[in-house]
């Protein structure tokens, strides 16, 4: 079958990919922005977009009024036990409370609204590396071809190893997984985070928004331990009413997912053959929040950039090569783990207000603790 011709394809539509894709295409290319989910679709309930994430949307002129309607600004932090609490003073909202369909959804529009095709629907077979170009086969549809590739397919996919952008072993696996009910909805929204459930940095988020509630726990260390550790979490929380909802049920049967927090600093490249990787594909996310939505984005907008440039070189991956020490230099420190030992912090989030404040910055912000 012959394929379709394009100057970029985009693997995968999620936040980097649609980044990537409203971009390259008000740029003038030729984009094609494939998925294997069909379109508008349903995500995660709610998660927080980091307030820093609001320049790089209007940047993209994406209408994303609605979607960034609730800001936030009230955080409480718990410590493990649930016996104490802590709630910064903070000048300034942090983020967005987001409605993850709502968001993903407004920026593949944009995407298509800026002349990408959306090719979506189809499930990704097979990727073939050329010399001056790069195929994406796709299951029971006609393959894209384009001159350039972003991989931006999310964690865990195949396509990173198969493509050989080379990584050594993450260090210390992290564990993922989310529980969401459409009850106990907060007009004003609220965040919480537990910290130090394993003494060090596993922690579990409280989402309350508009869409609804969520808890999302991160733990770092033997899979085994998440899900007993996650539902007793959720059962306490309502107990204790720290959290309207019991999502001790929704806990039990989460998909426990691996999550790629702060992957992009172990990973040796993320260059290939006339291809680049951005988002959570290649390991974009926080060490301290484990937050991916911005970092996608910035690393997605970054490789555009890069394509950009390297689409009208004469040396294409002589200008590909750069992308590793662009986004070093701007990224590396905000993905970074906190250069400071969390067993003795912690305690001074609970018994000292100006701590606090610090580590909502740190944690939200991405500032150094
Ligand atoms: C439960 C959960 C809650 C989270 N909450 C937050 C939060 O509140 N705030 C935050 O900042 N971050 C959060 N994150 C992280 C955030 O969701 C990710 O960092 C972000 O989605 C990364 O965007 P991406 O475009 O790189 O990948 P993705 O959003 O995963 O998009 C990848 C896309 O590739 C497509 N794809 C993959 N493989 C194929 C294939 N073979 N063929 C065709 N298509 C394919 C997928 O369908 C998908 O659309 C959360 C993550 C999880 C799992």
């Amino acid at each position: 079958m012959n394929a379709r011709e394009y100057d970029m394809v985009i693997a995968g539509a999620g936040p980097a990919g649609a980044t990537a894709a409203i971009k390259l295409a008000r740029a003038g290319k030729r984009v094609a922005l494939v998925d294997r989910a069909g379109f508008p679709r349903a995500a995660t309930g709610a998660g927080w977009l980091n307030i820093k994430a609001r320049p790089m949307l209007e940047e993209l002129r994406a209408p994303l009024d609605d979607v960034l309607a609730h800001p936030f600004q009230q955080v409480t932090f718990h410590n493990a036990e649930l016996t104490k609490s802590s709630s910064p003073k903070l000048k300034d909202s942090l983020g967005f409370l987001v409605d993850r369909t709502q968001f993903d959804n407004a920026l593949v529009d944009a995407a298509t609204q800026a002349g990408a095709a959306l090719c979506a629907g189809h499930e990704i077979s097979a990727i073939e590396p050329l010399e001056d170009r790069v195929v994406v086969h796709r299951e029971a549809a006609e393959p894209v071809a384009g001159r350039f590739l972003l991989l931006a397919a999310g964690r865990g996919t195949l396509w990173l190893d198969r493509l050989k952008f080379s990584r050594s072993p993450a260090s210390r696996p992290v564990w993922l997984g989310t529980a969401f009910s459409g009850d106990g909805a907060a007009e004003a929204g609220n965040v919480g985070v537990v910290l130090g459930l394993d003494r060090e940095g596993s922690f579990a988020l409280l989402v309350r928004s508009p869409a609804g509630c969520g808890v999302t726990l991160n733990w770092s260390g033997d899979k085994p331990q998440v899900r007993p550790m996650f539902v007793q979490l959720c059962r306490k929380l309502f107990e204790k009413q720290l959290f309207p909802v019991d999502l001790s049920a929704p806990a039990a049967s989460a998909e426990i997912t691996f999550s790629p927090a702060s992957f992009a600093l172990e990973m040796d490249t993320h260059v290939s053959k006339n291809a680049l990787v951005a988002g959570d594909a290649g390991g974009f996310v926080a060490a301290l929040s484990h937050e991916g939505l911005y970092p996608a984005m910035w690393s997605a907008r970054i490789a555009a950039d890069v394509l950009l440039e390297a689409s009208a070189a004469p040396r294409p991956q002589d200008v590909l090569m750069t992308y590793e020490t662009r986004w070093r230099a701007e990224m590396a420190t905000y993905l970074s783990p906190p250069n400071t030992d969390m067993h003795y912090l912690l305690p001074m989030i609970f018994s000292n207000p100006a701590m606090a404040d610090r580590m909502a910055l740190a944690f939200f912000a991405g500032e150094n603790l």
